[in-house]
């Protein structure tokens, strides 16, 4: 089984080389082509507006001077050449990718290009806390839960068009309750907070911070997981259709 590894951190992640340590244990034939620099909240974007450097950094290692699309669909159609991947593993990201966190994720969309290509695509994210404890083995759950959660999938034919978002919590391994398979959920406020600072010179710029996460219970979503203590495994589609609105908007026009 040939692995192709990528992520929204960059080459140089903390996450990446945890999920070079999950994919060891699923085979021996693993590709790592990911983003040059730190690339969260890049979403599916493609370079179009400047060219994409390749820079190989040893057997089977890439890294790409662009977005994690970009890393994506290089390795893919040009470093892999005819050797097509057979699963993508995108991670492990550095922060959750929750609810309706998922369209500005690089990691999601990193999973997406490979769906895309005909990959079965897994994104894996690692809920990180402000807890001191926490922060001493910041990507422990995933870790130890990362094949766990990986495993069955490998003999699981996805839904054409599908991928899977995978989110640990903010745990020690063994506080992590299990493994539950849960819908995309949605935030009650907005988690984006708009920071204004003074630069030197004085004139006004603007910051993206985060509120907490804040979500309504019992939608048997991956937020509500994730704070109960469980894995979250969540499987997307690429098909945005508002099915319900379909329907309407064509009574609409009859
Ligand atoms: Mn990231």
């Amino acid at each position: 089984m040939r692995i192709l590894i990528s992520n929204d951190d960059g080459i140089n992640a903390p996450g990446l080389a945890i999920l070079e340590e999950i994919a060891a244990e699923l085979s021996d034939d693993i590709w790592v082509i990911a983003p040059s620099e730190e690339q969260s909240g890049a979403g599916h974007s493609l370079s179009l507006s400047k060219p994409v450097r390749i820079r190989q950094h040893g057997e089977r290692r890439y890294s790409v001077s662009g977005t994690p699309t970009d890393s994506v669909m290089l390795g893919i159609g040009k470093i892999m050449g005819d050797l097509k991947p057979d699963l993508l593993l995108s991670g492990v990201n550095r922060g959750a990718n929750l609810g309706d966190d998922i369209t500005y994720s690089g990691t999601v969309a990193a999973a997406m290009e490979g769906t895309l290509a005909g990959v079965k695509s897994i994104a894996l994210s690692q809920v990180h806390s402000a807890d001191p404890l926490y922060d001493a083995a910041p990507f422990q759950a995933a870790s130890h839960w990362g094949a766990k959660a990986i495993k069955p999938l490998l003999e699981h034919d996805f839904e054409p068009r599908s991928l899977l978002n995978i989110n640990f919590p903010a745990l020690r391994a063994d506080a992590v309750k299990g493994i539950r398979i849960t819908k995309q959920g949605f935030h009650d406020y907005s988690r984006a907070a708009i920071i204004e600072g003074k630069d030197p010179r004085g004139a006004p710029y603007y910051w993206f911070g985060l509120n907490g996460i804040e979500h309504t219970l019992g939608h048997d979503s991956d937020l509500e997981a994730i704070a109960d203590g469980y894995v979250s495994l969540t499987p997307l589609t690429l098909d945005l259709t508002h099915q319900v609105a379909h329907k309407k908007l064509n009574n609409l026009y009859e």
